[in-house]
């Protein structure tokens, strides 16, 4: 009897010891297949490996067909606590559309990275869970222009004209906003990012939306001349979503501010808090800080 219960408790033990690493983390799927962005299996590939070096996340990489709608991409979204978009292309099938607005209304999380706000102009919830996209044919009647006017207020602008545009690529300063979201919590308060498309003139429905951060779209590089929002999230039934629209390349990704707020932003969408702590090579106001990619 005494035999039957230590061998069993041992059981147990060597049973929690062997599954508690993998329950520890948090399954995310990256969705990619279509991009007129061709770096991307690249920098989902970066992304993965980001998200992991967290030690936080396990993370899936799931492709589409590579053109129009593949009647096959459905993929089990309510495993998930976090799907990381860096897709741009053909609609969904309506079944996965249903699928995945059911899983964010329910409480999953979502990110959204530089060109997947090019997606979808006319599904209406898609926008409305990114709060703000460019290009595919939006315009005033997809929403308000979102930006911060030199005194700092949010203004939100329903003037008519295009959705999304962008100047040269340069390195552009990210000024934080609210410093106390968990997501910018400790970041400088200015930080230099490295060279990217500094997205302009997004716009969409905006509600529940919530801005940590901009950086100004200058003139001088053919930019729009305001304060754009860089990190913002947005809270869509139970789900949050957090939206860069930084990322353009490579070489954009290998910024560590960009690797941060991947991180910080993607543990934030999961769980609603932010472990992930500041790192010592995080950019300052003037300097640039780059991770060169290693697979
Ligand atoms: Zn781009």
């Amino acid at each position: 009897m005494r035999f039957r219960l230590v061998a069993g408790m041992l059981l147990c033990v060597a049973i929690l010891s062997v599954s508690a690493p993998a329950a520890e983390k948090m399954p995310a799927l990256i969705i990619e297949g279509q991009n007129n962005h061709k770096v991307w299996p690249k920098t989902s590939l970066m992304m993965k490996k980001y998200l992991e070096d967290t030690g936080l996340f396990s993370v899936d990489i799931i492709r589409t067909a590579p053109n129009g709608t593949d009647p096959n991409f459905h993929p089990p979204f309510s495993k998930y606590r976090v799907v990381i978009s860096n897709y741009n292309g053909a609609a969904w099938p309506e079944a996965t559309q249903r699928d995945f607005i059911k899983y964010l209304k329910g409480g999953g999380g979502f990110v959204v990275v530089h060109a997947a706000n090019n997606s979808f102009g006319d599904w209406k919830e898609y926008n409305e869970a990114i709060g703000l996209g460019g290009w595919g044919g939006r315009n005033e009647k997809s929403g308000p222009y979102v930006y911060f006017s030199e005194q700092g207020k949010v203004v939100r602008d329903t003037s008519a004209g295009r959705g999304g545009s962008h100047g040269s690529q340069h390195p552009f300063v990210v000024i934080v906003r609210d410093a106390n979201h968990p997501i910018t919590r400790g970041m400088p308060s200015a930080w230099l990012h490295g060279k990217d498309e500094l997205y302009d003139r997004l716009r969409g429905p905006a509600e529940n939306m919530h801005v940590l951060a901009t950086a100004y779209s200058s003139p001088n590089q053919r930019g729009a001349g305001r304060h754009e929002p860089m990190l913002f999230t947005v809270s869509f039934g139970k789900g949050r979503v957090f939206h860069t629209p930084m990322g353009h390349a490579d070489y954009s990704q290998e910024c560590v501010g960009f690797i941060t707020t991947l991180q910080r932003g993607a543990e934030w969408a999961a769980t609603g808090k932010v472990t992930i702590k500041i790192p010592s090579d995080f950019p300052t106001a003037d300097k640039v800080s780059r991770r060169a990619f290693k697979e």
